[in-house]
């Protein structure tokens, strides 16, 4: 039976690199796994083992809380395990970075891993939250991530970076990153010009910063913690919207944001970040199988959390 909602630990899953303990007992066998603290309100565990079970592929995807000082081990055991690869979320993707054997271009550009295929034996790292963000746009709004002038609040976080990196390895006209402290923002900003030389516009979150820049950007992504909680402020002043302004709330906690109600007010077109959470998974499990995954299928997964 699969466990979607059980919680095992990292030490089950060193009982199991030993062949013993409750993961041993699971039909169909657990080969993949996502590694958090918290990690009991993951959406993943759903969506990835209705692919799995679309695919006809006998395994499946189970919660393991490793906290942040049982990583290395953690990620040492998927290999004798059995596993077929992991996804990592918080504390996990910026740490995660020297533990691998190998790391894609682009999870090092961004900073941080939230795929790990076992290959051989050996760790390989990548990165679908910047590609999930790129799929996610052209799905909800019907044009190429490449073709936008793109301003990203808290371009400088964890998912920000991920973002702020997408867009320049897509060629976007036009990148500003406007963050709460401005100095992470500036040092991101001479990172990817050193790196991929592409110029990217660094400013603070404040009223006069973000105007003087509104009026020349088509796409404003919110990658602020700010919406999670039903009662946040939204991160961008009132006022500074217009109808020809795409928005996209990266933030997927169901109800409506105070960024997405600016957008709804200034008939804007706007999406949450239901979208990216779907294609980063969608572009996980191609990763984990070399094969595009049953989109569809995780869409229904996904959405079903949702009713
Ligand atoms: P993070 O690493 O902690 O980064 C947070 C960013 O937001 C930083 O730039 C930080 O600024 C800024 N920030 C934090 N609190 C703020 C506040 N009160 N006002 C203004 N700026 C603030 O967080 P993260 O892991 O990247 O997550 C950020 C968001 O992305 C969350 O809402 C998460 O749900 C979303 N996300 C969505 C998906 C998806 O698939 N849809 C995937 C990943 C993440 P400083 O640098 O100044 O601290």
């Amino acid at each position: 039976m699969i466990k979607d909602a059980a919680v095992f630990s990292a030490a089950d899953l060193a009982l199991l690199a030993r062949g013993e303990g409750p993961l041993k007992t699971l039909h169909p066998p657990a080969r993949l796994a996502i590694f958090g603290d918290p990690v009991a309100h993951s959406a993943s565990p759903p969506m990835q083992n209705a692919a799995l079970t679309a695919r006809g592929i006998d395994a499946q995807y189970v919660r393991i809380r490793v906290t942040a000082e049982e990583l290395p081990v953690a990620l040492k055991n998927l290999a004798p395990a059995g596993f077929l690869g992991a996804s990592l979320t918080i504390p996990h993707k910026q740490t995660s970075l020297p533990l691998m054997d190998e790391i894609s271009r682009e999870a090092r550009l961004m900073g941080a891993i939230n795929t790990v295929k076992v290959v051989e034996g050996k760790l390989q790292g990548d990165n679908t939250d910047g590609p999930g963000l790129s799929a996610a746009i052209h799905e909800e709004f019907g044009i190429p991530l490449r073709d936008l002038r793109v301003l990203i609040l808290g371009g400088a976080g964890g998912a920000g970076r991920a973002i702020t990196v997408q867009c320049a390895l897509k060629g976007c006209p036009a990148i500003t990153i406007a963050n709460r402290n401005p100095a992470k923002g500036d040092c991101l900003a001479t990172e990817i010009r050193e790196s991929l030389g592409t110029e990217v516009a660094s400013i603070a979150l404040d009223p006069e910063d973000l105007r003087a820049t509104l009026y020349s950007v088509d796409l404003i992504i919110n990658a602020t913690p700010l919406g999670m909680k039903a009662d946040d402020p939204s991160p961008l002043p009132e006022g500074l919207l217009s109808s020809h302004h795409l928005v996209y709330d990266t933030v997927y906690s169901g109800g409506e944001t105070a960024l997405l109600k600016q957008a709804r007010l200034a008939c804007a077109r706007s999406a949450n970040g239901f979208s990216m959470l779907l294609h980063q998974g969608v572009l996980q499990n191609t990763v984990w199988f070399g094969e595009p995954a049953p989109l569809e299928t995780m869409r229904t997964a996904l959405a079903a959390l949702r009713s």
